[in-house]
C-alpha cells in the first residue's frame, strides 16, 4: 500500500470513529497492516476509550486459585497443565483451597479468579464443592469461576446440557465467568494449538447459555502464534455478534502468548508492538464491550500502563498466585500492590478506581472495603 492510499483509508476510518459507526472486518485487518502507523491507530482507539470510561482506568483487588494442574487435554499451547502421574501435578485439598480463601479475604480482595485443569478423575460435585466451601466460608469474595471448556468438560461428564451445569454452579456459589479457552476460534489454528478443546459454536453457545441465565462473562484472544491477522478479526467479530445478542459480556482480554515451556517454544514471543496494536484494535472493533484489558501479567507490567493511551481502560488486579502465564516464561512478578496499579494508572495520566469484578466501584478504608 502506498502512502496516498494508508492516509485515505485511514481518515475513512477516523470518520467512522467519530460518528460512532462500527468498523468492518477489512477496516480491522487493514488497521492490523505494520505500514499503519501504530500511534494513530492508538490515538482512534484511546478516544473511544475516553468516550466509553472518561479519565479513569480500573483495577480490582483479587487472587488466582488454580485447584488442579492435571488436565487430559494438553494443548500444545499450554506450560501449566501436567499428567496425574508427573511428579508436578498437584490437586489441592479442600483445607488448602480454604486457606487460599482466607489469604483473599484477609488482603481484602473482591475476587478469586479459579480455572485450572481438565482432571480425568475428579468429579463434578468436586468442581462444584470448591466454589460451594469458599462461598460458604467467604461469602463476600466474588467468584469468577471456571472457562467455558471446563463448563463443557462438567457437561460432558455429567451427560447434561451446559446450561443445566451453570444453574447448579450459581447455586453453589458462582459469581461470573472468565473469558479463558477462546484462544484463536479458527478452526485450523485451533487444531495445532488446542485441538481438545470446545470449539468456537461450544465456546460462544456456553457463553450466551451464561448470558441467559443472568451472569457476566469476559472474554479473550491469545495472539501471537500461529494465528494470521484475519483470524484475530474473525474472532473479534464473532465477539462482537454475540455480544450484540446477549450483551452479556463485560470486558474483552488480550492475551500475549508466552511460548515457552510449550510444544511451541520455537516461536518467537509476541512484541509488545503487536500487544499494542492488539489492544487498540480491539478496542475499535468491540464498539459493544464496556471495557478492554490489559492484563499486565500477560503484557508485562510496562507494556500494559502504555496500553493504558492505547485503548485499553483496566489493569486486571493485584493477582498473587499467578501460574499458567508464569510456567510458559511471563516474566511479570507474581503480584502488584495497590499503590503500584495506582501509580501506574495514574502515570498514564488516568485517575485509578477499584472496581469489584461487575465494575461496581468499592470505596476501601484499609483493608475493609463498602460499595460506593
Ligand atoms: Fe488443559 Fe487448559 Fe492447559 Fe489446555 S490450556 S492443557 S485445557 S489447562
Amino acid at each position: 500500500m502506498n502512502k496516498a492510499t494508508i492516509q485515505s483509508k485511514l481518515e475513512a476510518i477516523r470518520e467512522k470513529v467519530e460518528a460512532g459507526r462500527r468498523l468492518s472486518a477489512v477496516d480491522g485487518e487493514f488497521l492490523y497492516h505494520d505500514d499503519v502507523d501504530l500511534h494513530a491507530v492508538g490515538e482512534l482507539a484511546d478516544m473511544v476509550r475516553e468516550r466509553k470510561c472518561g479519565n479513569i482506568a480500573y483495577y480490582n483487588l483479587n487472587m488466582h486459585l488454580n485447584p488442579t494442574n492435571v488436565c487430559i487435554y494438553r494443548c500444545s499451547l499450554c506450560a501449566y497443565s501436567r499428567d496425574a502421574d508427573d511428579p508436578r501435578a498437584y490437586t489441592m485439598s479442600d483445607e488448602e483451597i480454604l486457606a487460599r480463601g482466607r489469604d483473599a479475604a484477609e488482603a481484602g480482595c473482591t475476587e478469586l479468579h479459579i480455572v485450572g485443569g481438565v482432571h480425568p478423575d475428579m468429579p463434578f460435585d468436586w468442581y462444584a464443592n470448591i466454589l460451594r466451601i469458599l462461598h460458604d466460608a467467604y461469602p463476600r469474595l466474588h467468584l469468577k469461576a471456571w472457562t467455558a471448556t471446563e463448563i463443557a468438560w462438567f457437561a460432558q461428564m455429567t451427560k447434561r446440557p451446559a446450561r443445566l451445569v451453570i444453574e447448579d454452579l450459581i447455586r453453589a456459589g458462582l459469581g461470573s465467568m472468565p473469558g479463558g479457552g477462546a484462544e484463536i476460534f479458527d478452526p485450523q489454528v485451533r487444531q495445532q494449538i488446542c485441538p481438545r478443546k470446545v470449539d468456537e459454536r461450544t465456546w460462544l453457545g456456553i457463553h450466551r447459555a451464561a448470558h441467559q441465565l443472568g451472569l457476566r462473562t469476559n472474554a479473550t484472544m491469545l495472539y501471537g502464534h500461529l494465528e494470521q491477522v484475519e483470524h484475530r478479526i474473525d474472532h473479534l467479530v464473532a465477539l462482537r455478534q454475540l455480544q450484540d445478542v446477549t450483551g452479556g459480556f463485560q470486558a474483552f482480554v488480550p492475551l500475549a502468548f508466552h511460548p515457552a515451556n510449550t510444544r511451541l517454544a520455537h516461536l518467537p514471543k509476541p512484541t509488545g508492538l503487536l500487544a499494542l496494536r492488539t489492544i487498540a484494535v480491539s478496542r475499535l472493533m468491540l464498539d459493544n464491550f464496556d471495557h478492554i484489558k490489559a492484563f499486565w501479567v500477560s503484557l508485562g507490567v510496562s507494556t500494559a500502563q502504555t496500553a493504558l493511551g492505547y485503548g485499553a481502560d483496566d489493569l486486571d488486579g493485584t493477582v498473587h498466585y499467578e501460574l499458567i502465564h508464569h510456567e510458559a516464561g511471563a516474566q511479570s512478578p507474581q503480584t502488584l500492590s495497590i499503590d503500584e496499579m495506582r501509580t501506574l494508572i495514574t502515570e498514564a495520566g488516568l485517575q485509578p478506581v477499584e472496581r469489584d469484578t461487575l465494575y461496581r466501584r468499592i470505596k476501601r478504608d484499609d483493608v475493609k472495603w463498602e460499595f460506593e
